[in-house]
Order: C-alpha cells, then sequence, then structure tokens
C-alpha cells in the first residue's frame, strides 16, 4: 500500500483524491489517508501530490514511519 506521512496534516491538497482509479484516499480531520487493502498500488498519487507525503510503504522516510500505522489505523474504527 501507498502511505500519506507528515506534509499533508493540515494541508490536504487533494490532487491525490482526483488520480486514485479506485477512490481508496480517505480525509479526516487534519490529514487524507489511503486505504491499506483498497489501494492497489498503482503509483498515480504519488507524483501529483504538492507536498510530496505519499510514499510506497517501504519507502517512508524513518522519521515518518509511524505514519504506515496512522493509515491502518484510521480505517480500523470506520
Ligand atoms: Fe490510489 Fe494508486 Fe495511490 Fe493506491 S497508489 S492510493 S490505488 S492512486
Amino acid at each position: 500500500t501507498y502511505v500519506i506521512a507528515q506534509p499533508c496534516v493540515d494541508v490536504k491538497d487533494r490532487a491525490c483524491v482526483a488520480e486514485c482509479p479506485v477512490d481508496c484516499i480517505y480525509e479526516g480531520a487534519r490529514t487524507l489517508y489511503i486505504h491499506p487493502d483498497e489501494c492497489v498500488d498503482c503509483g498515480a498519487c504519488e507524483p501529483v501530490c504538492p507536498t510530496e507525503a505519499i510514499y510506497y510503504e517501504d519507502d517512508v522516510p524513518e522519521e515518518w514511519s509511524d505514519y504506515y500505522r496512522a493509515n491502518v489505523d484510521f480505517f480500523k474504527d470506520l
């Protein structure tokens, strides 16, 4: 899955939402989240993000490694 990290917080540009072919990017209070089971790993969202917040799960920078879990947890309670 792809993961949305810290640069999206309080930005939520939503350029990725328009690109995602399976509509698996959802809006939270302060950031957007990618549904890990719905994402088809197409990569279309990554280059359009103006803040470079989106990473393939294995490529999330170390300082934002918590964001993988944050994306997963967001959907647990829905
Ligand atoms: Fe959507 Fe593709 Fe991005 Fe996954 S990688 S969130 S399917 S645009």
